[in-house]
């Protein structure tokens, strides 16, 4: 029986099943390799086993529950999976073969030479992944990392520090463990309101919050900590209280995905404005389903099949209407469909399958932060997974602590917070950013070094800030095959251009590499659209529009690349040439000299010397040259010989004469003038 097959059958992963093969003394080295039945066996008792010590372990007594999510089976036989998880890390990472090896590219060779293995081997390995490389050629370090992972070596690049490459093995097997399907828990569901100014997103939230605080047995109004819960057919939703798609796309953009379900709020007098279309750019780039939620339908002037008619023009089709787009008419103000919407996203969240598990240590988003003069550093979390509890030691970025108090959004204290959770904490050493994520470590001083080490990080990448990579770095990647889809925003000054961009660009068609743009617009680049290409990577173009030295800053810092034109179709070309990996560096000119040409003399074997006088500077073969008669350029080539009387030169100077033939070129007139320059490649 195979490895992977058994697996499967256990309900387990493959790396989980190695992982027991390995404590057990089986020889299998993949998920393909083969175990014999007693074998078998073997492992399924050990399985059983964990299941006995499972019950027993239940039978402990756990601490005050105030999550029902989690139940004592399942933490026990987490928690001793995790424990046993560990040291079998700690036993695999022992008996690995760590090689350490230099940060650059590798030959086959000296990859061979280096790890010890038979070129052979090396060589049958890159042949199973469908690679003929001969001896010299060189491989990559990824593929190095994978073939000798494959013999059970370990490469330490240099660069790496060996605890980050032991921490990488470690997540991986933790990881396996942390997401097997029978420790994750149903979770709720998470949803952010967006839309245009105006149109009700904040009375939508208040609402909300209303038609719950009505059946809560406290009814003490909550307080704000940008986020909230509520509790409909006894289950939780939050909601990010902090609405607008910056706050939104500033957390994506910093790597983190807290939204499930986007409600777009569309007044249902007024339609689909601006910034409704940016918000439908965020939420269609960050893949989260979108709830339309018509508002102001209490208004004489709503017109509710008009904005559905909109809607159909950014690909949000209603259901209704034969499309995918979930579309609820409500008036935030009288409170009308409020709780149908809130039904409808307890089932969207159903089809999403959203879990989380509750026993790991706990991943938060921070959503908000202050500084509060009598509780010091507060920050307002989002639990991604695991379980918050008071006491534990984390780390946020570059900031450290331990949980000294938990509220949630109702202004209670609480001992733990779980998967979804919006709480507030305190016990930080400093004030974290929005956006960074919050992880439980396993002691303090754990805690301290990890921040220590990141503050000297970030320390040294303010010394050696990103710079932003250009279009020409862009190409390159698509040209190497390392980017398949180029994400756009554009730009431009008025929507007739904009519509002709996007029109042109549509009918550029590459093999090799898609284009997805994911916002357009008229008016200025703004912070949004920067935000927006930087949590997709995309690059921005614009057209005829300003582009605010403050946004030029930051898209450099962020590495987005961001080039405005005023011609249209040198847009087209930089983008068609980028698509076809085409776009060579930029080279400028660097003027050498000039010439002015005296004489003529033929040859039968060189065609005609051109007998000069350098009026500037100095002419060197082998440059590049253009050739003048009066304003006009008649010619462009290379200086292919220079002469000083009969002598061959490689330069010539101001004030002399020489000789000079051009490739190509022979119909001089007296008084024409040669010009060399040399292309040097633009450093930026
Ligand atoms: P936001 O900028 O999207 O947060 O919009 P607000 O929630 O602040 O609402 C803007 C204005 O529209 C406020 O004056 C609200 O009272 C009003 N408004 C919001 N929802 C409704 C509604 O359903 N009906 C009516 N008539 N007015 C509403």
């Amino acid at each position: 029986m195979k490895v992977h097959e058994l697996a499967k059958e256990l309900d387990i992963t493959s790396k989980a099943l190695l992982v027991i093969t390995a404590k057990l003394g089986i020889d299998a080295k993949s998920h393909a390799s083969s175990i014999v039945v007693d074998d078998v066996a073997k492992i399924k008792k050990h399985i059983d086993s964990i299941a006995v010590n499972k019950v027993q372990a239940a039978q402990a007594p756990e601490e005050p529950k105030l999550n029902e999510n989690i139940d004592a089976v399942s933490l026990a036989e987490f928690e001793k999976e995790e424990a046993k998880n560990k040291k079998q890390v700690e036993e695999v990472v022992a008996d690995l073969n760590i090689i350490e090896i230099e940060d650059k590219e590798l030959t086959v060779k000296e990859f061979a030479e280096a790890t010890k293995l038979p070129l052979t081997q090396v060589i049958t390995a890159l042949l199973k992944k469908g690679l003929m490389l001969n001896l010299n050629q060189n491989i990559e370090m990824s593929l190095a990392e994978e073939i000798a992972q494959q013999f059970n070596i370990v490469l330490d690049i240099k660069s790496l520090k060996k605890t980050d490459q032991q921490k990488r093995v470690e997540d991986v097997f933790l990881a396996e463990i942390e997401e097997e399907e029978r420790f994750l828990k149903e979770r709720p569901p998470v949803v952010t309101v967006m839309g245009h100014v105006d149109h009700g997103k904040t009375k939508l939230l208040d609402a909300i919050r209303k038609t719950n605080v009505v059946d809560s047995e406290a009814g003490g109004i909550t307080q704000h900590i940008g986020a909230y819960q509520v509790h409909v057919n006894n289950r939780d939703i939050t909601f990010i209280d902090t609405p607008g798609h910056e706050a939104f796309t500033e957390i994506r953009a910093r790597g983190a995905n807290i939204t499930d379900i986007v409600i777009l709020v569309v007044a249902a007098d007024d339609g689909i404005m601006p910034q409704t279309v940016e918000a439908i750019s965020h939420a269609k780039a960050a893949k989260v389903p979108i709830i339309v939620a018509i508002n102001k339908i209490d208004k004489p002037d709503a017109n509710i099949e008009k904005v559905k008619q909109q809607l159909t023009e950014y690909d949000l089709v209603p259901e209704e209407w034969g499309g995918k787009t979930v579309v609820m008419p409500i008036s935030a103000k009288v409170g009308t469909g409020v709780s149908e919407l809130l039904e409808m996203i307890l089932l969207i969240a159903d089809t999403e399958e959203l879990k989380a598990n509750p026993h790991k240590k706990a991943v938060g988003i921070i959503l908000e932060s202050h500084l509060s003069k009598n509780k010091g550093p507060i920050a307002t979390i989002l639990i991604k997974s695991g379980t918050l509890r008071v006491g534990h030691p984390f780390v946020i970025g570059p900031v450290h602590g331990k949980i000294r108090a938990i509220t949630d959004d109702k202004g209670n204290l609480r001992k733990e917070a779980s998967p979804a959770m919006p709480v507030e904490i305190m016990g930080l050493s400093s004030v974290p950013k929005a956006g960074d994520v919050l992880q439980v470590v396993g002691s303090e001083k754990e805690a301290r070094q990890i921040a220590e080490e990141r503050k000297h990080e970030l320390m040294e990448m303010q010394h050696s800030k990103k710079r932003a990579l250009s279009l020409e770095e862009i190409s390159l990647k698509i040209s190497e095959g390392e980017l398949q889809t180029l994400n756009l925003v554009v730009k431009s000054d008025v929507i007739g251009s904009l519509e002709a961009i996007l029109g042109s660009i549509k009918k550029i068609k590459v093999e090799s590499t898609a284009i997805n743009i994911i916002h357009s617009g008229t008016g200025v680049i703004t912070e949004s659209d920067l935000m927006l290409a930087k949590a997709s990577s995309a690059i921005i173009l614009g057209f005829n529009v300003a582009l605010p030295i403050e946004i030029k800053n930051k898209g450099e810092e962020d590495g987005v690349v961001i080039k405005l034109y005023n011609i249209i179709y040198k847009l087209l070309d930089d983008l068609d040439a980028t698509l076809k990996g085409l776009l060579k560096p930029e080279f400028e000119r660097v003027h050498i000299g000039t010439a002015d040409v005296r004489q003529m003399f033929k040859f039968s074997k060189v065609g005609v010397i051109a007998g000069c006088y350098i009026t500037e500077g100095k002419m060197v073969k082998g440059s590049d040259i253009e050739i003048y008669r009066g304003t006009n350029m008649i010619y462009e080539g290379k200086l292919t010989s220079l002469k000083r009387f009969k002598e061959d030169v490689r330069e010539a100077l101001t004030g002399y004469e020489c000789g000079i033939v051009i490739d190509g070129f022979n119909e001089y007139q007296e008084e024409d003038h040669i010009l060399v320059y040399a292309l040097k490649q633009i450093t930026k």
